[in-house]
């Protein structure tokens, strides 16, 4: 099995270190990919901190992957030697439930592989991107197109896709308000995508020290949520509001804000429970929703839209030795809009 360098955590308290993994050897429809760029997702800090269950170390996150195509097995017709790919976070599912033969494979019933810590079909646990290689049945490999930078893509396999499919989903377009809760990774992308698609997008924000990266990447309006007259003003207002904070919010102030038949989805997961108000629901038959990623064909739909329309992510691009210092940074909301680390440092 071929040995590559990862940048693994060694427990849920100590930081990442450089190491190295095994990866499988390239079966008959596997794909082997150099990764180039691996973005660095908050999931990956809840992951390897053990906040989201427990886990087994040494473990390897990253599941905002992009490389070059550098081997492939005798049975795959997808992908060439030398393609531009990426891959997100799953790597594989049953492909057989109905969600799966929909084409809505995160949703795979039985459960998606995910790219870290899911069990995959040899038993083994996955490794994710913080790592030179990796090897992905090619179902589930992306084609990057040529005009989105490595670097500016590795978000979208995440962050692009995330925010995307639900405003796909909602029919976010000419003619709707849409509103982003949160400019962060997720959060603005979701104003690059609502805008592109030609909504009406406003951003509220804690504050409004982000406010003119909002404007420039597409919003009309900027709304400070710690100011109690932006829900005054803005009440009955919306089509769509697309929340990607994680922290608990007060929910049925945010859901006060959908008009008639508006949909507020949560694509942040706050680990609690969010108590709503079902009156705020039967006014304007409002809907609260969740969504998670998208499947494979709509992540080639929002790669290919991004291309299109020349949006991509905002990144800062960083040595693998900088993994942790970048972590505290995520936490402290320090970056604009995501760090994406250069796996060519890894070597
Ligand atoms: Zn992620
Ligand atoms: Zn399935």
């Amino acid at each position: 099995m071929p040995t590559v360098n990862a940048y693994a955590a060694p427990s849920a308290t100590d930081p990442l270190v450089k190491t190295t993994i095994e990866r499988r050897e390239v079966g008959e429809h596997d794909v082997l990919i150099e990764i180039a760029y691996s973005g660095i997702c908050h999931s990956d800090i809840h992951t390897v901190r053990g906040e989201w269950g427990t886990i087994a170390y040494p473990q390897v996150v990253g599941h905002e992957i992009v490389g070059t195509v550098a081997a492939v097995g005798s049975a795959v017709s997808k992908h060439s030697v030398g393609d531009r790919v990426g891959v997100g976070c799953m790597v594989n599912s049953c492909g057989e439930c109905e969600n799966c033969l929909a084409g809505e494979e995160q949703y795979c019933l039985p459960g998606n592989t995910g790219t870290y810590t899911g069990v995959d079909r040899d038993g083994t646990i996955t490794q994710g991107g913080y790592s030179t290689h990796i090897v992905v049945v090619e179902n589930f490999v992306l084609k990057v197109p040529e005009s989105i930078p490595f670097e500016a893509a590795a978000p979208l396999l995440c962050a692009g896709i995330t925010t995307y499919s639900p405003l796909s989903h909602w029919n976010a377009g000419p003619g709707k308000r849409v509103a982003v809760v949160g400019m962060g990774g997720l959060g603005h992308m979701a104003v690059k995508i609502a805008h592109a698609m030609g909504a009406e997008v406003t951003v509220l924000s804690q504050s409004l020290s982000k406010k003119d990266d909002g404007l420039r990447l597409g919003a009309s309006h900027y709304f400070a949520t710690s100011d109690p007259a932006t829900f005054k003003e803005l009440r009955n207002h919306f089509d769509l509001i697309i929340n990607t904070v994680s922290a608990p919010l007060d929910i049925n102030a945010y859901l006060k804000l959908l008009r008639l038949d508006g949909a507020l989805v949560n694509v942040g997961a706050p680990p609690e429970p969010l108590p709503i108000q079902v009156f705020t629901l039967f006014n304007n038959r409002r809907t609260f929703a969740g969504s998670s990623i998208g499947g494979i064909r709509e992540t080639q739909e929002m790669l290919d839209f991004c291309a299109q329309h020349g949006i991509a992510s905002e990144v800062e691009v960083i040595p693998a030795d900088y993994i942790n210092e970048a972590y505290e940074r995520v936490l402290s909301s320090d970056v604009r809009y995501r760090f994406v680390i250069d796996v060519a440092t890894m070597v």
